[in-house]
């Protein structure tokens, strides 16, 4: 438990949806760990990613005392819990858990890493939870998991500008933790084409077998083998190594001739 005489304040989220067992899994979870504000869209919103409501005004509406819908995005949710909602700066956000991984290449659709994502913006510790399997998703093991990493991110604070995105493997047991990157998981055959009864073609995003990558140190090599994954992911997507090479590499006064020509020594003057 953290040294703190006070509880520490925890926002929970997620992006399926308030009604979601994942979240009042990880909201019961968190009860064990401090204090909970819930702040959550009124509807599924999985595959959202960060998606940010511009285009028409938000509204909350209050369940009980701490818990809180909204009509928007996972992103909305934490911007406007920080922003509205919440009496204080939580100690800790946490989003989930989400019913199937979040692994890979799935990382750039997910709401559940994405409220994750904004939390850390905002520089406030930040954990991501996916729970691995089929429906009915059993959360009693991913509850455990989810109170150990938060007493433990609230113990011994992350590195900077860094969450945690958690995978957590079916089953009642937990055979190991690891400490993963971030792997590849594309998906092939994953447009399926249906019709309409009008006989008009349409295609549905999803299904599909995943591609993985095999690399042993990866979150999908992880729960392959049974072991919960923890995959620091940092908000910083530069390539730096690849920054080094194209400075080395790409001629840019070249580029920049072939742009615009008369910008380098000649002008123009009709
Ligand atoms: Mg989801």
């Amino acid at each position: 438990m953290p040294t703190s005489p006070a509880l520490p304040l925890i926002m929970v989220t997620n992006d399926d949806g308030i009604d979601s067992p994942g979240i009042l899994a990880l909201r019961d979870a968190m009860t064990a760990v401090g204090r909970t504000i819930v702040v959550a869209p009124e509807r599924d919103n999985s595959a959202v990613s960060h998606a940010l409501t511009m285009s028409r005004p938000l509204r909350i509406r209050r369940r009980n005392q701490d818990t809180y819908t909204l009509d928007g995005t996972p992103t909305d949710c934490v911007v406007i819990g920080l922003g509205k909602l919440l009496d204080a700066r939580p100690d800790l956000l946490v989003s989930g858990i989400n019913p199937g991984p979040n692994l890979g290449d799935d990382i750039s659709y997910s709401g559940t890493v994405s409220a994750a994502i904004e939390g850390t913006m905002y520089g406030i510790p930040s954990v991501a939870f996916s729970l691995v399997g089929e429906p009915p998703y059993d959360y009693a093991l991913a509850m455990r998991i989810a109170i150990t990493l938060a007493e433990t991110v609230l113990a011994d604070p992350l590195p900077d500008n860094t969450l945690l995105n958690i995978n957590i493997p079916a089953g009642k047991a937990c055979a190991g933790m690891v400490i993963t990157r971030q792997g590849r998981r594309l998906w092939e055959n994953s447009i399926q084409e249906t019709f309409d009864p009008w006989g008009r073609r349409h295609y549905w995003i999803g299904g599909g077998t995943p591609l993985r990558d095999h690399g042993e140190d990866t979150d999908v090599a992880a729960i392959h083998k049974g072991l919960v994954s923890i995959t620091p992911i940092h908000l910083d997507l530069t390539n730096h190594s690849g920054l080094h090479l194209l400075r080395g590499t790409w001629d840019l006064d070249r580029m920049q001739d072939k742009v615009a020509p008369a910008n380098r020594g000649h002008r123009d003057n009709t």
